[in-house]
């Protein structure tokens, strides 16, 4: 069976289709929403070129990458009228994604009306987190009424990765502590005992934890506070500073892209070097508290578009971490290649694992059929 898997973003549409179980990508594209949004209305637009694209190919099923699942998703579902609604009111918690995906969904669902559609949840991986994990220390009922806790993101990405190599490259070792990075232009860490999320960088939002492209990562609540109070910014200025100009573009002042960023710290660009300095030591900091959290780690795994691709920025984040049981081989470390493989072979291994997303969407897909 084909299935179509939709990733709708504010600015793009990422789709592929995967004819399952086979595990064969029939097809991926790219629709820009800003060509298509003069053409033929924002989403419904974008998905009228997908099937114009996919013409004869049969598809038999959707897979939908919703960002925000809250408490209520633990796995994937089947999306019914129910299903819909809910991740409709999710969207309060979600404002910059859930409304885009359920957009997506909308427009699939006219153009494939009897086929089921799932919905693949980014925060459902990291709802096995034990709440001292995910609670932040507010007023009980700020918690847990309010639900002003700690989700995490990305988890398809990380339940991909961690999977993977628990199948594939274990060797049949059990009960493995995982530590896996997904640096792209979002960027979060994961603990995963066991198959399961223990604790993850990113919380309520995908503000929280490491420096990303253009979002600020961790930052003293005070720092809000005074933004507004004495420096007279709205509540949606500090939104538009904190996600679109901090990170790595804010820093640096140069890009949002770490490839520029290298090549003027190269051209001794200094505070192109404090972004990558500040970058890579959030990292090494929370693959510490990890092993913490763990009593240490038997893997650590970099994915997502910098995880696969810097070699610079690996060997600056595991630099100096040799008396906690990681380092890197740097042969391997720097060879280029862009499928699973081991790059350190220290107490704890050092893998790379290119990330799958759209497959593991399209395996939750047939899975809930
Ligand atoms: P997303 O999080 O949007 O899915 P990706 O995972 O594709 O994005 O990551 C995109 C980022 O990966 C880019 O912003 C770029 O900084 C980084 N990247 C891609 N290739 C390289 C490379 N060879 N060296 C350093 N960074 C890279």
């Amino acid at each position: 069976m084909n299935i179509l898997v939709l990733n709708a973003g504010s600015s793009s549409l990422k789709f592929e289709i995967w004819d399952m179980p086979a595990e064969r990508r029939v097809m991926q594209d790219t629709i820009e929403l800003q060509d298509t949004v003069q053409r033929a209305g924002g989403m419904t637009g974008a998905l009228k070129s997908v099937f114009e694209k996919a013409a004869g190919i049969q598809v038999g099923a959707a897979g939908h990458r919703i960002v925000h699942g809250g408490d209520r998703f633990r796995s994937s579902v089947v999306i019914d009228a129910e299903v819909e609604k809910q991740i409709e009111e999710l969207s309060a918690l979600a404002p910059l994604h859930n409304p885009h995906n359920l957009e997506a969904y909308r427009a699939a669902r006219q153009h494939l009306p009897n086929a089921p559609h799932v919905a693949v949840f980014d925060t459902a991986f990291h709802q096995t987190m034990p709440p001292r994990a995910w609670a932040y220390a507010l007023p009980y009922e700020y918690v847990t009424e309010k639900k002003i806790r700690r989700y995490g993101f990305h988890g398809i990405s990380h339940r991909y990765v961690s999977g993977q190599f628990a199948a594939v490259h274990s060797g049949g070792r059990a009960h493995l502590r995982m530590i896996t990075c997904h640096l792209g232009n979002g960027c979060s860490v994961c603990a995963i005992e066991g198959g399961e999320s223990i604790d993850t960088s990113m919380g309520f939002t995908p503000l929280e934890g490491l420096s990303m492209g253009t979002r600020s990562g961790d930052l003293a609540a005070g720092a809000v506070l005074y933004l507004i109070q004495h420096e007279g910014l709205s509540p949606e200025e500090v939104s538009r500073i904190l996600n679109n100009e901090s990170g790595l573009k804010g820093l640096s002042g140069v890009s949002n892209d770490m490839r520029d960023i290298l090549k003027a710290v190269e051209g001794g660009n200094e505070r192109a070097s404090l972004a990558v300095d500040n970058f890579c030591y959030r990292v090494r900091k929370y693959i510490g508290a990890y092993l913490a959290a763990m009593n240490g780690a038997d893997v650590l795994i970099f994915t997502g578009g910098i995880g696969e691709n810097s070699a610079a920025v690996r060997a600056r984040i595991c630099e100096g971490l040799s008396s906690l049981g990681i380092a890197l081989d740097d042969g391997a470390n720097e060879a280029a290649d862009n499928t699973d493989r081991q790059i350190g072979t220290s107490a704890i291994s050092v893998w790379v694992i290119p990330t799958k997303e759209e497959l593991l969407i399209a395996r939750d897909t047939l899975g809930c059929l």
